[in-house]
């Protein structure tokens, strides 16, 4: 069996997520919250280092970049434990 590369975009023009495996998934998708720590994608640097930070800084989530997390195909993910429908 040849692997395949997995992929899971939003396609603007069809308006719908399209994964590799499923082709077009509609609303079948579900929610991967994202494992940094983050706070909605963002990290409050003041309340890190109140010494170094103003109140109100912050910093992007270099692993979601700034979503909170991923969407993903709900199919491919039916026994992901983290994923959220
Ligand atoms: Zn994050
Ligand atoms: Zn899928």
């Amino acid at each position: 069996m040849m692997a395949k590369k997995y992929s899971f975009i939003f396609d603007k023009k069809l308006d719908t997520w399209i994964c590799s495996e499923h082709e077009d998934v509609g609303d079948n998708t579900a929610w991967v919250r994202c494992w940094n720590g983050c706070n909605d994608g963002y990290f409050d640097d003041y309340e890190e280092d109140p010494i170094e930070c103003e109140p109100g800084e912050y910093s992007v989530c270099s692993e979601c970049h700034g979503n909170g997390g991923w969407t993903v195909c709900g199919a491919c993910n039916i026994d992901n434990a983290d994923a959220e429908y």
